[in-house]
């Protein structure tokens, strides 16, 4: 991996560079110029007393280098343990405002810290996690995605994306990246054996929105400056004066999509196909980002392994490292779903690694266990209205003691309407709320980024600690009543979501 950053960016800012009205928060912590620096750049992020550390990493891939550096940095300085976000980054908390200088130098020596102001702006770019070594993707979309991230930080006509603002590229392959649920969607197609790209523009985020096909095939070569084009129109047109408002959605909305594409068009400089007949085949298998699962390279399979709703402690994370340097190819990569994949791993030696991995309570086979994410939280997010980790966590071990749920059905946690989890998107999302002081959920069915179906609110403020006898019912529900090969989101839609209530109360 490149170094995406380098010691003179420290060491050479003037006073000038420092938008002082950002960090004036943290000017009674310390007049040290670089650590102010460092927390306009968006690496470090208060909560309360301590600090919080975000790395993004390009195509969420680290070597295991860099990951026994995050976990050291988590055991030295954090809380000893760091959490896959559902951007596939990388969060450690609990860090002391002390410690800042030392992480940060740290992370450059890593080439994992940016080199620009204003991180906390620049947006993510996920991509199929198994992108290079997937059996069935139509293209290794890992040079497009670094290309694009690249843009994002250097090109100065995309500077001041709203947060939250993410691209996803999908290269049709086993693990899905839920492109449309994200402000741009990007999916690998095929045309006469030729390798196009097509794009959806405003994310599937709600009970009322649907992404939006811009019907384009646009060649492999023409991608990045596309997106680039669009992303610049956006910034052209879109109103950022209210934060709620500002995302893509909203402007597509406001002019139109077909407007929306004229002003794009208007300012490119490559051709597009317009064509809506070819479709993305979507190969997405839902329990793919976990076990040992079989890679295009002859012999050779990647694991994909779980902490507890992504909560990994450090020592999880190095042996996570080792097993990757001692057995792979000195290469991990991080998932959407919160988990980590271990690829080019060869099948003799999968019996002895999954024993390891086992040993330390990470998950490998429990596809209930590994299909739960969660937000922050109330653990580390001040939005949040329910402490999502906690109670993802009691939902899984609730599962586990009571039952043989063995499906990949996705239950997303989140703990506000900012969605972080993309709850709409799950079989089973879950929202935070406070009803009477209390830690509740508003329960969603029927959510499913891949069939662009939103989901419907079925229960409203279920108390926290009923949430697991009552997804429970519902999964003993689907799995009473359910055709053969009936899915999850099938079911939900075959039976109707809003009818789920006649048939579960909400205290399971
Ligand atoms: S969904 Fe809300 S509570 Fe959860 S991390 Fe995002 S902003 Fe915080």
């Amino acid at each position: 991996m490149e170094p995406t950053g380098n010691s003179s960016t420290i060491t050479n800012i003037g006073q000038d560079d420092l938008d002082w009205k950002k960090i004036s928060p943290f000017l009674n912590k310390g007049d040290d110029p670089e650590l102010l620096y460092f927390l306009y750049k968006g690496l470090i992020f208060p909560k309360e007393d301590t600090l919080m550390l975000r790395c993004r990493m390009t195509g969420a891939e680290l070597d295991s280098k860099q990951l026994i550096a995050l976990a050291e940095i988590a055991e030295t300085h954090g809380g000893g343990y760091a959490d896959i976000t559902t951007r596939a980054n990388f969060q450690i908390r609990e860090i002391p405002f002390k410690d800042a200088i030392i992480i940060l130098k740290k992370l450059l020596e890593l080439g994992i810290a940016p080199p620009i102001t204003g991180l906390n702006n620049l947006r993510n770019v996920t991509v199929t996690p198994t992108t290079g070594f997937d059996p069935v993707e139509l293209t290794d979309i890992s040079s497009i995605a670094k290309e694009i991230y690249q843009q994002m930080l250097y090109n100065e006509e995309l500077q001041g994306l709203p947060g939250k603002f993410n691209i996803a590229l999908d290269s049709g392959g086993k693990i899905s990246v839920s492109s449309e649920a994200n402000d741009l969607g990007i999916k690998a197609v095929s045309l006469d054996g030729k390798v196009y790209f097509r794009l959806t523009a405003a994310d599937l985020h709600g009970e009322d929105t649907i992404a939006n096909d811009l019907n384009w095939l646009i060649l492999p070569e023409n991608i990045v400056h596309v997106v680039a084009t669009i992303i610049k129109t956006y910034l052209q047109l879109g109103d950022f004066s209210k934060r709620l408002r500002s995302r893509i959605k909203f402007l597509i909305k406001q002019i139109g999509i077909e407007t929306f594409k004229e002003k794009v068009l208007a300012q490119l400089e490559c051709e597009v196909i317009n064509d809506s007949s070819v479709t993305f085949t979507n190969h997405a298998e839902p329990d793919a980002h976990l076990g040992i699962q079989p890679q295009r390279q002859e012999d050779l399979c990647y694991i994909g392994v779980n902490g507890s709703a992504g909560r990994y402690t450090s020592q999880q994370l190095k042996l996570i490292a080792s097993v990757a340097n001692t057995h792979g190819n000195d290469t991990i990569r991080l998932t959407t779903l919160q988990n980590c994949l271990i690829p080019f791993l060869n099948r003799s030696i999968i019996p002895e690694i999954v024993e390891t991995i086992q040993a330390t309570k990470l998950t490998v086979n429990s596809k209930i266990a590994g299909s739960i994410i969660a937000c922050t939280g109330s653990a580390g997010c001040s939005f949040s209205a329910s402490a999502t980790k906690a109670h993802s966590l009691a939902l899984s071990q609730y599962l586990d003691a009571n039952g043989d749920y063995n499906e990949p059905i996705n239950i997303h946690f989140t703990g506000c309407s900012f969605s972080c989890a993309q709850p709409y998107i799950g079989d089973i999302g879950l929202i935070g709320t406070k009803s009477k002081g209390e830690e509740c959920y508003h329960i969603f069915l029927g959510g499913g980024a891949e069939s662009n179906t939103s989901s419907v609110r079925v229960w409203k403020a279920v108390p926290h600690n009923i949430v697991p006898q009552h997804v429970k019912a519902i999964l003993d529900f689907y799995a009473q009543q359910k055709q053969c090969g009936e899915d999850f989101n099938q079911f939900v839609h075959r039976y109707g979501a809003e009818n789920f209530n006649q048939s579960i109360e909400p205290s399971g």
